[in-house]
C-alpha cells in the first residue's frame, strides 16, 4: 500500500497516511478561507486507521460549525501553527488532511467520483471552478443526508464568469 508522509512548517509534527485518500473536498466557505489564510482548502479524507501521527503531538483547537452546529477538532503545531488535519463530530472514524501539508502534495489526485468542490456561493471572484469535477453552492448534502444539487462544469471557469450556473446560462 502507497504511504505518504508530511508535517508542519517547523518539523516538530510529523505523519504518515497509508493508501488514496478516500474523498478529496477543495472548499472554498468562510471558515476555510480565514483558517488556512487563502481562497480555498484542500482536504484528502483517511481513515483514522489510515492515518498516523509519527512525531510530536497536535493541539486541537474546536470549532463549532456554523452550517451544521458540529464540532471541527482542528490539529495544529503548536510550534509554528501549522494546521495538519481535522476530525469530525460529524464523521467519527475519518481524518481530513490539509493537502497542503503533505511534503509532495501533488500526488493527491482529483477524479469525478469521489472529490468535490463546496461552498461556490462564499468563493473567490477569480477562483477557478474546476471542470469534470462537481460542484456545490455549499454542502454536498443537508445535515438530514437530502442530497444537494451538483452542477459540473465543462471547461475550467472563473467563479465571476461561471456563478451561480444559472445565471451564466442566460
Ligand atoms: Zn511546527
Ligand atoms: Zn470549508
Amino acid at each position: 500500500m502507497e504511504r505518504h508522509e508530511g508535517g508542519c512548517l517547523c518539523g516538530a509534527i510529523r505523519y504518515e497516511t497509508a493508501g488514496a485518500p478516500i474523498r478529496v473536498t477543495i472548499c472554498h466557505c468562510r471558515y476555510c478561507q480565514r483558517a488556512t489564510g487563502a481562497g480555498f482548502m484542500i482536504n484528502a479524507n483517511f481513515t483514522q486507521a489510515a492515518h498516523r501521527v509519527t512525531k510530536g503531538a497536535p493541539r486541537v483547537h474546536d470549532h463549532r460549525s456554523e452550517g451544521s452546529g458540529k464540532i471541527l477538532h482542528v490539529h495544529f503545531c503548536p510550534d509554528c501553527g501549522t494546521k495538519l488535519h481535522m476530525t469530525f463530530e460529524r464523521a467519527p472514524g475519518y481524518v481530513g488532511i490539509y493537502a497542503g501539508t503533505f511534503d509532495a502534495p501533488g500526488w493527491i489526485a482529483l477524479d469525478p467520483v469521489t472529490s468535490k468542490q463546496i461552498f461556490l456561493d462564499s468563493a473567490r471572484p477569480d477562483a477557478v471552478i474546476l471542470p469534470a469535477i462537481r460542484a456545490f453552492a455549499a454542502h454536498e448534502m443537508t445535515n438530514d443526508g437530502t442530497p444537494c444539487v451538483a452542477h459540473v462544469f465543462d471547461a475550467p471557469v472563473t467563479v465571476a464568469q461561471g456563478w451561480p450556473p444559472e445565471q451564466a446560462m442566460r
